[in-house]
């Protein structure tokens, strides 16, 4: 086995008295697509959002390539090279296209990603980079989000619900770009609503019930009846 790039280790996470992730183990190995699959609540953006470092983590609940970062302030996590695509897409709204994009790459990191790269993965947003971000669609929207992120030069990319509320050819169109992205240094953890599209884009598959892991497998064989069981808890 390769040494894991991230892993969490009995992560809990809190919202005051509210307790939303109880001891949640997971791994991620370098280039591999993890899928987040679970209801409602079950956890799925909260586990994000610790690993981005918008949440209070124990240090050692986190690790990346071995060292602790569950006490790292979000801009650190960034720094480190793990790269959040928000629930919500969480554009600046008064910018232009281009303007959001610029301002994903500004930690300045080393890498493949460019403006460039970022029109080459999805033409339309080249066409429209003056134009303000809210006056774009959903699906554009989240093609820039998803740019945004890129500019980092992450390795590590964690996508939350890019599906979301999108016209199914949209989705299409975004996922036919995940091996684009993914691969050549980049790994990426997204949280889905569809069942079947998280199967289909990835390796390996968690589900969340409630704040715990009820199910990890490998996306290609884990019988679906035990994901239907995790996922419900029926
Ligand atoms: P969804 O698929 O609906 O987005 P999720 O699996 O991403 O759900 P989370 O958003 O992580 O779930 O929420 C997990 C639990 O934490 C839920 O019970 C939710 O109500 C609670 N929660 C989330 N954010 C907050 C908050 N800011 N304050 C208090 N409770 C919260």
């Amino acid at each position: 086995m390769p040494d894991a790039l991230l892993t969490l280790q009995a992560l809990n996470a809190h919202y005051g008295d509210f307790q939303a992730l109880y001891g949640v183990d997971l791994r991620v190995d370098p280039g591999e697509v993890v899928a987040v699959i679970g209801a409602n609540g079950a956890g799925k953006t909260t586990m994000l959002r610790s690993i981005a470092g918008l949440l209070k983590n124990a240090p050692g609940a986190i690790r990346w390539k071995g060292q602790a970062i569950g006490a790292l302030r979000a801009d650190q996590v960034a720094g480190r090279g793990i790269a959040l695509v928000p629930e919500g897409r969480l554009l600046f709204p008064s910018l232009s296209v281009e303007e959001n994009l610029v301002i994903g790459g500004q930690l300045g990191r080393k890498g493949p990603w460019s403006l460039q790269r970022v029109y080459d993965l999805f033409p339309i947003l080249k066409e429209r980079r003056h134009q303000q971000s809210t006056s774009l669609s959903g699906g554009q929207q989240q093609m820039v989000a998803i740019g945004r992120a890129l500019m980092a030069n992450p390795e590590l990319v964690l996508m939350d619900e890019i599906s979301l509320g999108l016209a199914p050819v949209i989705i299409r169109q975004i996922y036919e770009a995940l091996p684009g992205i993914v691969g050549e240094g980049l790994t990426a953890v997204i949280v889905e609503q569809d069942i079947a599209k998280a199967l289909s884009v990835s390796q390996r598959v968690y589900c969340l019930q409630e704040g715990r892991v009820s199910l990890e497998g490998q996306s290609q064989t884990v019988p679906r009846e035990d994901i239907t069981r995790a996922y419900f808890g029926v």
